[in-house]
C-alpha cells in the first residue's frame, strides 16, 4: 500500500544541512496497523508527512496505492490526500466555530460541493460516524464544550468521513490521559479491522504501540528496528 525508497529529508539550519531522515526504506502492507515509535526529534512527524504526501522528500520516493507521489503536482497531491488519506493530530485541529456534527461534515462537503439532497446525506453520514465513536449525544456541542478525549473522537470520525484507505495519526493521544488515550487507540484499531483502513500511528508510548501489528523504531532519522508484534499478529490470526 505504501512504499518508501531511499527517503531522506534534509533541512538547512543556520547554513548547515540537517539530515532528519536518512535513506529510509519502508513497505506498509494494505490493511495493516503499523506503529512508528522513537524519541522526540527522531523524525517521526517528518516521515509521516512524507508518506502522506504533505511534504516533499529531499531524496527518494513514496508510492501509495501504485501512485508515485513525487510525480504529482502540489494540486495533484492535495487531491490524492482528499481521496485517500485521513489524519488525526495531537491537538485535534477541530474548527472551534463548528459543532461536532459540522466538523465531521467538513471533509465530505469539501469533496462533494453539496446540493440540498447531498447536504442531507452528508448530515446523516456524519451522524452515523459520531454514533460509531460513541458521541451521538454530543453532536450539537462545540469543541470547547467537549473533553479532550471527546474532541479526539470527533477528529477520528472526521478523519474517516471520506472512507480513506489510509489513516495517519501523529501522537493522537499526546494530550489525553492514559485511559482515554488507550480508548482512542482501541477505537482506531476497531475501525482498522471493520473498514480495512491501513493505519499508521506515531507514538512514543510503547504500550500503545503494542496494539499495532508491527512496530517500527526510528532513531536519528533511521529505522533501527522493525518488529512484528505478537499481540497484534495473534489478534490477526484469531480473526
Ligand atoms: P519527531 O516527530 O520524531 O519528534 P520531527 O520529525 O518533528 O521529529 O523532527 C525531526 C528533526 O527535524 C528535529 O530535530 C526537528 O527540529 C527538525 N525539523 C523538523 N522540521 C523542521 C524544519 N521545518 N526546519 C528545520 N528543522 C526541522
Ligand atoms: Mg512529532
Amino acid at each position: 500500500m505504501i512504499r518508501a525508497e531511499g527517503l531522506s529529508k534534509v533541512y538547512m539550519s543556520g547554513g548547515q544541512p540537517l539530515r532528519v531522515l536518512d535513506r529510509v526504506d519502508l513497505h506498509v502492507e494494505a490493511e495493516s496497523f503499523v506503529a512508528v515509535v522513537g524519541p522526540s526529534g527522531s523524525g517521526k512527524t517528518t516521515l509521516l508527512g512524507l508518506l502522506a504526501g504533505l511534504d516533499e522528500p529531499t531524496e527518494g520516493t513514496v508510492t501509495v496505492a501504485g501512485e508515485n507521489l513525487q510525480t504529482l503536482t502540489e494540486d495533484g497531491r492535495a487531491r490524492f490526500r482528499a481521496e485517500n488519506v485521513g489524519f488525526v493530530f495531537q491537538t485535534f485541529h477541530l474548527l472551534p466555530t463548528l459543532t461536532a456534527l459540522e466538523n465531521v461534515m467538513v471533509p465530505m462537503e469539501l469533496r462533494d460541493r453539496a446540493s440540498q439532497e447531498n447536504g442531507r446525506t452528508i448530515r446523516e453520514k456524519a451522524r452515523a460516524l459520531l454514533e460509531r465513536v460513541g458521541l451521538e449525544d454530543r453532536a450539537a456541542h462545540y469543541p470547547a464544550q467537549l473533553s479532550g478525549g471527546e474532541q479526539q473522537r470527533v477528529a477520528l470520525a472526521r478523519a474517516f468521513a471520506n472512507e480513506p484507505r489510509i489513516l495517519f495519526a501523529d501522537e493522537p493521544t499526546g494530550n489525553l490521559d492514559r485511559k482515554t488515550g488507550h480508548r482512542v487507540v482501541e477505537l482506531m484499531e476497531e475501525l482498522n479491522q471493520e473498514l480495512k483502513t491501513t493505519l499508521v500511528l506515531v507514538t512514543h508510548d510503547l504500550d500503545l504501540a503494542a496494539h499495532a501489528h508491527r512496530t517500527i523504531s526510528l532513531e536519528d532519522g533511521r529505522i533501527v528496528s522493525d518488529e512484528t508484534n505478537r499481540g497484534g499478529s495473534e489478534r490477526e490470526a484469531a480473526k
